[in-house]
Parts: C-alpha cells; structure tokens; sequence
C-alpha cells in the first residue's frame, strides 16, 4: 500500500474531477460512480492510506475532513441530511487506498447497510 492512489493525481490536477473544494490540506471532488443525487469525496491531500491507518499525527487533517464536509453539504444545499461514510479495508469494500469520506444526499438515501 506505498503505491500512490488516482486520488494524488486528481489532487494535483493530473487528471480530470469536477473538484468542488480545494485547500492546503483537503480536496473534494464528485465521485465518478454517484450513489446518490450528491456523491462527492473529501479527501485528505496528504495520502492516508485508511481509517486502520490513522496516526496521531493524521488529527488536524481529519477534523478539517469534517469541517470541509460540513461546507461542501452546505454548498450543495443538503439542508435535509446527508450521510458521511469512511471504507476501510477489505470487507467494507475499499476500492482506493487513500482515505476519503464519502459525501452521500440529495434524497432519503434508507437504510445505512446494503450487503
Ligand atoms: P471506496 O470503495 O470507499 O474506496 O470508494 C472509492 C470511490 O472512488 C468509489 O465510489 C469510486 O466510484 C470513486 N472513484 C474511483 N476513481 C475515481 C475518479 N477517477 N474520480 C472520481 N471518483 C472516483
């Protein structure tokens, strides 16, 4: 898990997203495969691997993923709720391995699980 992610280079705009919000520290850009009406991804600019990874160090950043989150919902006049979800690892499907908070709403998104 060294190999940077597509995520890196969609942060340093190698390659195309519709990115949203951009700071030093946290970007956020519209998933690629939307489930839901808002489907977007915050992430850390600075690769995390995953929530089993975090460190101590890894605080400051991952408090602004919320904060950043908060904002983007706002922007996104997810007034009604919204859901965040953190993959991490095999069994909860991880696909990339650089942590990112899934900024899910739109409409009533149901249940929290789907197996
Ligand atoms: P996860 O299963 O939590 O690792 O989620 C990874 C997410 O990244 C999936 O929802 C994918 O649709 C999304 N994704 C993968 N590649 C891209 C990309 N190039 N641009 C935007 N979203 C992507």
């Amino acid at each position: 898990m060294t190999e940077e992610t597509i995520f890196s280079k969609i942060i340093r705009r190698e390659v195309p997203a519709d990115i949203v919000y951009q700071d030093d520290e946290v970007t956020a850009f519209r998933d690629i495969n939307p489930q839901a009406p808002v489907h977007i991804l915050v992430v850390p600019n600075r690769r995390i691997v995953m929530a089993s990874t975090v460190e101590d160090d890894d605080r400051d950043v991952l408090g602004r993923l919320f904060l950043v989150a908060r904002q983007v919902a706002e922007q996104e006049g997810l007034g009604k709720g919204y859901r965040l979800i953190v993959n991490s690892g095999e069994h909860a499907h991880m696909e990339v391995p650089h942590l990112h908070v899934h900024l899910l709403g739109g409409e009533p998104l149901g249940p929290l699980l789907c197996r």
